[in-house]
């Protein structure tokens, strides 16, 4: 069983609306379901968020997941009420047209209701993907002028718009912006455990890590502020287990998080990653090793911080990713949980060195 309040904190982080930049809405969630009493919270002035343990130890663990989404910016307002989008973050757009978007408007902090439209030329192949660049959201505004008056202006955050639904089973939870809120529900978990638990060696310093999807640049100043003994990145993956999806039936919904062992920018750490699958074996909690050959996380900035920090990245299968209606499991949610507070405890007793290497 799943406690309602974890699905509760799931549901806002999904709601919030924050894009690379504007993770304001994220940090509130975050704040208002951390035990403050017995952790620290901060944030840096790129809106990086960190949570700590009030241990005094010397060696630090690092927890990292995104809490920025992809959406995009007002880029260009037309005289007749329609808005022109930046991308913030990867888009495919074959998922964007007649999908609901929220604008918010910085100026009054409200926030308008619209939808993705193209005007489809005749002359245009229909079987084509249509470049997001051609696309406009449609606030419903006749013209310029109701658009300045609500207060909506070029660099404003538009961000897709869904209600957070449980499934036919309903360990199936859909929503948008799954990458990486329910990541930033998993460490705001994991640090409420550990605010009551006494630690011997570490101090655990979950990051909400700001801009990731344009580039991990948040992670980069986040590493670089710590200094961590060990990195662990928590985000989502594109789950293989739909119809016609690759040979590697990998990331299968409710067959357990992944230990990723490779991503486009990092490496993980091996020494990590057979320790944290023994921790899995050893307390019979379902894990699939994985391998990120599409894209990278926050361990590829994190990881090159210094003379380089031991960094695993743990992964979440998610279906439908870059979209606004992303599925995820609830159980592998919940064993993700369960690994970390085995990992860490276990991490904490042990001698074991992580930047011992071999040399000639
Ligand atoms: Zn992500």
């Amino acid at each position: 069983m799943i406690a309602e309040d974890r699905i509760d904190l799931y549901k806002k982080l999904s709601m919030a609306d924050a894009v690379a930049g504007r993770e304001k809405e994220v940090r509130e969630v975050i704040s208002q379901y951390i035990d403050s009493a017995k952790l620290k919270i901060n944030n840096d002035h790129f809106g990086n968020l960190y949570i700590q343990t009030h241990g005094n130890h010397q060696k630090k663990i690092m927890i990292a997941a995104h809490m920025d989404e992809v959406g995009f910016l007002v880029r260009y307002i037309t005289e007749d009420g329609f808005l022109y989008l930046q991308p913030l973050g990867g888009w495919w757009g074959h998922v964007l047209l007649g999908q609901t978007v929220t604008v918010t408007a910085r100026k009054n902090g409200n926030k308008y209701r619209g939808v993705i439209g193209t005007t489809f030329p005749r002359s245009t192949d229909p079987n084509k993907v249509i470049d997001p660049a051609m696309m406009y959201v449609d606030v419903g505004a006749p013209n310029k002028e109701a658009i300045m008056e609500a207060g909506i202006q070029p660099g404003d955050m538009i961000t897709p718009y869904n209600q957070v639904e449980r499934l036919t089973d309903q360990n199936y939870l859909m929503g948008k912006a799954w990458d990486d809120r329910i990541c930033c529900g998993i460490m705001v978990s994991i640090m409420n455990h550990f605010a009551n638990k006494v630690l011997n060696q570490y101090d655990i310093i979950g990051v909400g890590t700001a801009q990731e999807e344009v580039g991990t640049r948040g992670s980069k100043i986040a590493a670089e502020k710590i200094k961590p003994d060990i990195a662990i990145v928590l985000d989502v993956a594109t789950a293989k287990d739909t119809p016609n999806a690759d040979r590697f039936r990998n990331r299968v919904l409710g067959e357990g998080p992944g230990i990723v062992l490779y991503d486009k920018t990092a490496l993980s750490h091996m020494v990590l990653a057979d320790m944290i699958a023994d921790v899995a074996k050893k307390n019979d909690l379902p894990f699939q090793f994985d391998m990120l050959s599409g894209g990278g996380t926050d361990a590829g900035s994190i990881h090159l911080n210094g003379k380089g920090i031991p960094t695993i990245t743990l992964s979440l299968g998610i279906r439908y990713c870059h979209s606004g209606a992303s599925i995820v499991h609830l159980e592998d949610a919940e064993n993700l949980i369960r690994l970390l507070q085995y990992f860490i405890a276990e991490l904490d007793q042990s001698k074991q060195e992580f930047l011992e290497v071999e040399t000639d």
